[in-house]
């Protein structure tokens, strides 16, 4: 252990901003270090208690009356509040489904409002269940159109080029996530909107990487749709319901696909013919998960008081700290580093690739390795991903995860780990 090197870990967490918000989340056990916050976000205490309030209060005693107090237009409010997060206007989000579901109905609304146009780009690197998505769309439609997948020349970034290249005016729809899941490399927003809109096509964007993680203008970048999970870096909690962004032009332009009741103008006129609500709420469908939407707002309100410029420098900060100590130590041991070196190009993460990448987290995890556990995460083949999530993330803990790294590739004590991978990642 290099003493200095620690001791100069502590001293950037006394110089950090943010280091009073890590009290504001659940740390069950301070010697665990928790580097997965791309995957699930802590728990914020707050949640913890609101939530036990609301189920005491309003399912237990006030039971069915809460929905016309509270819970009918949760999806709204709370989509209204991110709203201020995402840089748009109160009425162009909602929280809804899953992201795969809300990507669903919103690239069919884009589709079949291009309906003359038969070619959708996307990339190499995006989501799988984003691609399947589209795959099964294209099916929904007759096979009338064209996925074309962009390649990635290093495996870790898109060249802007690239994509310009393969849009032309057949193009109906550009989709990718803003931030790609395993290397983290982030796409610029406006350019590629820019581009886009100059070939008449609409752009949908997969946030669920971004969101909490680094600043978006969704109206200042011209965005026309987007999508994104709450339970990465919005600290929403397991399976917490996703949002959607429908730039406010294109709302009632739009059909979804779902016909549902909570989408219609008034659910409760039960009329026999289907007549949407305009505005967002026409992305509703049924009834939404009401504690699991719940359980977002008191973390997105620990992000708004935060300030998402300062989450952002901070993590910048990390980031860099992390690769620094990587250069140094890790690269000597035969990892390769997996995302973009310059900070700009980068969501929250790090991928730090090794061959034996899944044994290594295998290590990570067990306790009894070492002086303490590191929760990671694994992305096949050989990507091991170190998420860096200011709020609660310290210096310290980067530099005794990197260390602990070190010790089980220094010692190789990940060769008594299988090498099958199994289970979730
Ligand atoms: C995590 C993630 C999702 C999650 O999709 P669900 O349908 O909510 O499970 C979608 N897209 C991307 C890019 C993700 O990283």
């Amino acid at each position: 252990m290099d003493q200095e090197a620690w001791d100069q870990a502590r001293k950037l967490d006394q110089e950090n901003p943010l280091r009073h918000f890590r009290s504001q989340f659940v740390i069950s056990d301070p010697d665990q270090i928790y580097l997965d916050g791309n995957s699930l976000g802590r728990l914020p205490g707050a949640s913890q208690v609101y939530l036990g309030k609301m189920i005491k209060q309003q399912w237990g005693q006030e039971l069915i009356k809460s929905w016309n107090k509270d819970w009918i237009h949760k999806s709204e409010r709370i989509g209204a509040k991110l709203a201020d997060l995402l840089g748009a206007r109160p009425d162009e989000i909602i929280m809804a489904d899953a992201t795969s579901v809300n990507l669903y109905k919103l690239a069919y609304g884009a589709l079949a409002f291009q309906s003359s146009r038969k070619k959708i780009i996307s990339d190499q690197l995006n989501f799988p269940s984003d691609l399947y998505i589209l795959q099964g769309l294209i099916r929904h439609f007759g096979h009338k159109h064209q996925l074309q997948l962009v390649g990635s020349a290093d495996g870790i970034s898109i060249e802007t080029s690239e994509l310009a290249e393969a849009l032309d005016q057949d193009t109906a729809l550009v989709c990718l996530s803003e931030v790609v899941f395993k290397s983290a490399f982030r796409y610029d927003m406006a350019e590629i909107n820019h581009l886009a809109h100059q070939q008449g096509s609409l752009t949908l964007w997969d946030l669920s990487h971004s969101a909490g993680a680094v600043p978006i203008h969704l109206n200042k970048s011209e965005v026309d749709l987007a999508v994104g999970c709450t339970y990465k870096y919005l600290n929403g909690g397991p399976g917490a319901p996703a949002f959607l962004f429908v730039r406010k032009d294109l709302q009632d332009e739009l059909e979804s696909p779902v016909q549902g009741w909570f989408g219609t103008h008034d659910p409760f006129a039960f009329d026999l013919q289907y007549k949407p609500a305009s505005g967002i709420r026409k992305w509703l469908s049924g009834t939404p998960p009401v504690l699991s939407l719940a359980a977002i707002e008191p973390g997105l309100d620990v992000i708004l008081s935060a300030g998402m410029e300062q989450i952002y420098l901070t993590g910048v900060k990390q980031s860099e700290y992390l690769i620094g100590l990587f250069k140094r130590y890790l690269y000597p041991l035969g990892f390769q580093l997996g995302s973009p070196e310059q900070p700009e190009k980068r969501g929250s993460h790090i991928s730090i690739k090794h061959q034996d990448g899944y044994r290594i987290c295998q290590a990570l995890l067990d306790p009894s390795v070492g002086n303490q556990e590191v929760i990671p995460d694994f992305r096949q083949p050989d990507h091991i991903r170190l998420a860096i999530t200011p709020l609660y993330t310290t210096f310290e803990e980067i530099f005794l995860a990197i260390d602990q790294i070190k010790y089980i590739c220094r010692d190789q004590l990940y060769l008594n780990y299988p090498a099958k991978v199994a289970g979730v990642t």
